[in-house]
C-alpha cells in the first residue's frame, strides 16, 4: 500500500460521516494542514485522497488507480481580480474534469502490460511513444492542470523565493529578463498549449513551450526538451477567453500576479 493510499484510508472514515460539502471541504483543508497542503477529492464519498506538496511529484507516483479531479486549494473566486471566478469554475469543473474522465476511459481499454502494468502518470509519460494519443492528451491534461492550480495562489509574493530566485538570476540575468522571455514564449505558442519553466536534463533552468496537453516529462520524439516542471502556464483560450477574449498578453500579465512562488521553490528544490 502506497503512502497516499494509506493516508486516504485514514481520512476516508471521517470523511464518509460528513453530510454536507462545506464541512467535507473544511475537514479536507484541515487535514491538509497535518498531512499535506493540497487536497484531491472526487467530490463523492469513498473517493477521497490527499496529495502532499509538491503536487506534481505526488500525482506522478499514484499507481494503478482511478484518477480523480483534485479539489482546488482555494475558492474559485480567490484569484480575483487577476483570474476571474467563472473562468476558474469552468476551467476546473468542466475542462479538467473531462481530462480526468477521458483518461480513466482511455486506460480502461488499454493493456498496460507493455509498459510494466504501471498506470502512474510518471510511467505513462516515460513511455509516451508507446501509448495512444488519447492517453497522451488526457494524462497530460490531468497532470498539467493539477500543476497549474497549485502553481497559483491569492496574495502571492510576486517574486521568486531565495534559491529559485538566485538560479533565475544566474541563468537569465535578472527576474525581469526571465519574465520577459517566459511571456514571449507564451505569446509565441501558436494555438493551444503550455509554457514551462523546467530544470532540464543538464540540470539547468530552461523555458520551453509545448503544444496541446503535452508536457516536458513526456518522452517521445516530438518533445524538443525534457525536464522537470517548476512553473506551468496554460495558454489555451479556455484559460482566459471569458475575461480577456483574444488578449492573451493581458491574461499572462494577470497570471504573474498569482504565481505561487512557494510551490515553485519546492518543485525547484525537489528537481535536483
Ligand atoms: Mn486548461
Amino acid at each position: 500500500m502506497s503512502i497516499i493510499h494509506y493516508l486516504a484510508s485514514l481520512l476516508k472514515s471521517n470523511f464518509r460521516n460528513m453530510k454536507n460539502i462545506e464541512s467535507r471541504r473544511q475537514f479536507l483543508l484541515k487535514s491538509a494542514g497535518i498531512l499535506a497542503t493540497t487536497i484531491a477529492v472526487a467530490g463523492l464519498e469513498n473517493k477521497s485522497y490527499a496529495l502532499t506538496q509538491p503536487i506534481s511529484q505526488e500525482l506522478l507516483l499514484l499507481e494503478n488507480t482511478t484518477f480523480y479531479l483534485p479539489l482546488l486549494p482555494y475558492e474559485y473566486g480567490a484569484l480575483e481580480p487577476h483570474i476571474d471566478k467563472l473562468t476558474m469554475e469552468i476551467h476546473h469543473s468542466k475542462h479538467h474534469q473531462s481530462y480526468v474522465n477521458n483518461l480513466n476511459k482511455a486506460l480502461e481499454g488499454f493493456d498496460l502490460s507493455s509498459i510494466g502494468g504501471n498506470s502512474s502518470l510518471e510511467n505513462l509519460f516515460k513511455n509516451m511513444s508507446k501509448l495512444p494519443v488519447s492517453i497522451r492528451n488526457n494524462a497530460g491534461g490531468h497532470f498539467n492542470h493539477s500543476m497549474f492550480w497549485t502553481g497559483m495562489k491569492a496574495n502571492a509574493g510576486l517574486t521568486p523565493l531565495a534559491t529559485l530566485g538566485e538560479e533565475i538570476n544566474a541563468t537569465f540575468g535578472s527576474f525581469e529578463t526571465f519574465k520577459k522571455l517566459f511571456t514571449d514564449a507564451a505569446m509565441k505558442r501558436f494555438g493551444s498549449g503550455w509554457t514551462w519553466l523546467i530544470r532540464n536534463a543538464k540540470g539547468q533552468l530552461a523555458i520551453c513551450s509545448t503544444a496541446n496537453q503535452d508536457n516536458p516529462l513526456m518522452v517521445m520524439e516530438e518533445m524538443k526538451e525534457n525536464g522537470k516542471p517548476i512553473l506551468a502556464l496554460d495558454v489555451w483560450e479556455h484559460a482566459y477567453y471569458l475575461k480577456n477574449q483574444n488578449r492573451r498578453v493581458e491574461y499572462i500579465n494577470s497570471w504573474w500576479n498569482v504565481v505561487n512562488w512557494e510551490a515553485a521553490e519546492s518543485l525547484f528544490l525537489a528537481s535536483k
